[in-house]
């Protein structure tokens, strides 16, 4: 089996493609080989994986094997696989997802899950998505929490564009109402009763060591604050009071070695603040509290 891209002046089936590929990316150290090239033949053949096995024969035509093949070539280049297939699942659902948003992650999985969990039987409430990327955590709350309403705030037109989608592919965009918001100059009008924000938490000086997959292929301004990485925790320290209504709880996810920083930020908001740890048991979700005891 050659070990460059597969040329298209022969036959190629499923299982051929399977074994050359698992190799391929095996060579060019890319994370799990096999089930890398067997999604992306999934994707080009629009099947699912256990098609593979039971139609292992079947040989690709020269259109399928020109596209597998372009596939390929960008995941050789370090292009996240969820671009390359245009898709990721996210507490158990697929989300659409392009180079305009980042790529929802299994640590915002554990904060969309203490949403749901806390405000499950609270009823009719309103609640603000800051930085919403995908749209992930809205929708995905939308959908748990039936009788919740949120605003999902992004500065980017395009991050907006895919979370409309998101939220049309499962069934609430009744309930998650999209707007263009930047932050950090901007508040969006009322008050809520959850809050939450996965922020740009990486600081500049960190995003050489990122693996190329993030640092070149995923939005640069989803991933930093082009400075400390504590921006947006100062400002969420300043809004808390104000867009909180009593009773209110802000989930904000944190990045590694941040708690400390976190707690002395929010501690201005006077606050009664909790840091929950990951499965990895790192620090990951800090929880602010307006008691109505204590505001
Ligand atoms: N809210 C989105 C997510 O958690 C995007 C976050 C971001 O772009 N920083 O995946």
């Amino acid at each position: 089996m050659p070990r460059n891209i597969p040329v298209i002046d022969r036959v190629w089936t499923i299982l051929d493609l399977i074994r050359w590929g698992a190799e391929y990316f095996r060579d060019k150290e890319i994370d799990s080989p096999r089930l890398t090239i067997e999604l992306m033949i999934c994707h080009v053949l629009d099947i699912q994986r256990v098609q593979l096995y039971t139609d292992f024969e079947r040989p690709l035509t020269r259109e399928e094997l020109a596209n597998l093949r372009a596939m390929v070539l960008r995941r050789k280049d370090h292009e996240p696989l969820q671009y390359i297939l245009g898709q990721a699942d996210f507490y158990g659902r697929p989300f659409i997802v392009t180079p305009d948003v980042l790529i929802p992650r299994p640590e915002t999985e554990l904060l969309v899950d203490r949403v749901i969990r806390g405000a499950k039987g609270q009823g009719s409430i309103r609640c603000l998505d800051i930085g919403t990327g995908s749209g992930c955590i809205p929708v995905t709350a939308a959908i748990h929490l039936p009788e919740s309403h949120w605003l999902a705030i992004d500065i980017s037109k395009g991050a907006l564009d895919v979370a409309t989608r998101n939220a049309e592919r499962h069934g609430v965009a009744d309930r998650v109402e999209l707007q263009q918001c930047d932050i950090l100059k901007e508040q969006p009008a009322g008050t809520f009763d959850i809050i939450t924000m996965n922020p740009p938490y990486i600081a500049a000086a960190d995003i050489s060591e990122l693996e190329p997959e993030v640092r070149d292929h995923e939005p640069h301004q989803a991933l930093t604050d082009d400075a400390d990485g504590l921006t947006f925790f100062r400002r969420l320290a300043v809004l808390a009071s104000v867009m909180l209504r009593p009773g209110g709880t802000m989930f904000i996810e944190i990045g590694h070695g941040q708690s400390e920083l976190v707690r002395s930020i929010l501690a201005s908001a006077a606050m009664k603040t909790e840091i929950i740890p990951d499965l990895a048991m790192v620090p990951r979700i800090a929880i602010v509290r307006n008691s109505p005891s204590m505001s």
